[in-house]
């Protein structure tokens, strides 16, 4: 007898063997003689199988089980037209039968109970696809001849400014949560050239917006002696590769989700690009203000990008922008100026189509010991938490720079998720640690 799982017998190879498969009870549906039970297998694929009513007396929703039967086509049978005629069941655990996730509920509601909540399909395509940009982000930068390290989560500075950071007791020292790998990356590239790290960043990210996580999985590269146009192409590159493999691979699970991807198929190499400057002034022509000391102006030369003004930039297009030169007072201490351009950031942005909004940050990292100190100051930045980075311009400095993608931005876009939370199985937010 052959034990296999739901997707593989869909197949007209199966019909007439007897098979067994173990997973969950999804649906039931008692008719008189028959019931029809919807099995899901442990990769959330589901099949349907016929059996005697007399043997599913004590069966409830989610019991596990494994089912016993003979592979036939029917037409009518979910996902495929191939169900299982059973005539036997063993039982694993029947589920008491109150299970709290059904197709109508709050979703405060599904967040408590997230544990379960990602036992439903929809869950199961979303992780499986969060699977191949793990794996397919590291085959790109292997492939492409980069050494993954891995940099310590237990850190004494920022890196992205302290308004962000969680303070943690580490015996008798205060200490944070690592906000970016990209200071013990700086470090790596000296004996390692190339380097990339995939490890979880923590923010305290105080206002609730549906695309911060208070800890997210933050791929990041650098690597000695490259320009900005580098990484703007290396950015590209990785991007357009992921999308292409991603797509051919989970092709099931983007049709289950109904996601479109006719404008992802064309994502390539090269992106848009435009300036800071020049983003500035086409929002103004929008019309675009900001909230300043509680009165309302346009928006000007030296604000940040807000979320909503990274929405106008690429709401009508399908396409990636990059944006580039932003001024060096909205951005953190490490970036390089201009030489050409007094106050201007070597420092360029990715933003993802159709609104999505940045999915990466990066660029040339200041390399001159003097001008990293001065900065610091402004920054106010406590200098001794920092002389182990500072060394680095002191012993053989090297131009070098590198870039931050989140792996769960990425996802909201590729999948095009409203909300963050969705991507990932246990999200961390401003009012949820639990589960
Ligand atoms: P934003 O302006 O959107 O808050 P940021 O400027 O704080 O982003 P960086 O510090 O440049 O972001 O971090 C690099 C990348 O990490 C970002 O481009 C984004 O993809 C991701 N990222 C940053 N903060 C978060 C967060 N709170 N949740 C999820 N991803 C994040
Ligand atoms: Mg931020």
């Amino acid at each position: 007898m052959l034990k296999i799982r739901s997707a593989e017998l869909k197949h007209d190879d199966y019909i007439g063997k007897y098979v067994s498969i173990k997973g969950w009870i999804h649906r039931i549906r008692k008719q008189k003689e028959n019931t029809f039970l919807l099995i899901r297998d442990d990769r959330g694929d589901i099949i349907q199988c016929i059996i005697d009513s007399s043997k599913t007396n004590n069966l409830t929703i989610e019991s596990s089980i494994e089912i016993f039967g003979i592979v036939q086509k029917d037409p009518r049978a979910p996902e495929g037209g191939y169900e299982l005629k059973a005539n036997e069941i063993n039982i694993f655990s029947i589920s008491k039968n109150d299970y709290p996730i059904g197709e109508y509920q709050s979703l405060d509601l599904l967040l408590d109970k997230r544990h379960l909540a990602i036992r439903t399909r929809r869950m199961t395509m979303v992780s499986k696809i969060r699977s191949s940009v793990l794996h397919f982000s590291r085959k790109w930068f292997t492939d492409n001849d980069w050494i993954e390290v891995t940099a310590p989560i237990i850190v004494k500075g920022s890196v992205e400014g302290g308004s962000t950071l969680f303070p943690i007791k580490y015996f008798d020292e205060n200490a944070y949560l690592s906000q970016s790998a990209q200071l013990y990356l700086e470090a790596m590239i000296f004996s390692l050239g190339p380097v990339w790290s995939i490890t979880p960043s923590f923010r305290a990210e105080k206002s609730r917006t549906v695309r911060h996580l208070t800890e997210f999985l933050h791929l990041e590269a650098e690597a000695p002696w490259v320009s900005l146009d580098d990484l703007i192409t290396i950015q590209e590159e990785l991007v357009s590769y992921l999308i292409q493999n991603i797509l051919k691979k989970n092709k099931k699970e983007f049709d289950f989700l109904k996601r479109n991807v006719s404008e992802l198929e064309k994502i390539s190499p090269p992106f848009d690009k435009i300036t800071y400057e020049k983003a500035i002034d086409k929002l103004r022509n929008e019309g675009l203000t900001i909230i300043d000391r509680e009165s309302s102006r346009l928006i000007e030369y030296g604000d940040d990008l807000s979320i909503e003004s990274e929405r106008l930039l690429t709401l009508n297009s399908s396409k990636p922008l990059f944006v580039i030169g932003y001024p060096l007072k909205i951005k953190p201490f490490y970036v390089k100026e201009e030489p050409s351009k007094e106050g201007v950031g070597l420092a360029a942005d990715l933003l993802a189509p159709n609104g999505f909004g940045e999915i990466t940050s990066g660029g040339i990292r200041e390399d001159d010991l003097q001008k990293l100190e001065k900065r610091m100051v402004l920054e106010g930045l406590q200098k001794s938490n920092y002389e182990w980075y500072l060394d680095l311009r002191r012993y053989g400095s090297v131009p070098h720079g590198g870039f931050g993608l989140g792996i769960e931005r990425l996802m909201r876009w590729i999948l095009n998720l409203i909300d963050i939370k969705d991507t990932l199985p246990f999200p961390r937010t401003l009012r949820r640690i639990y589960p």
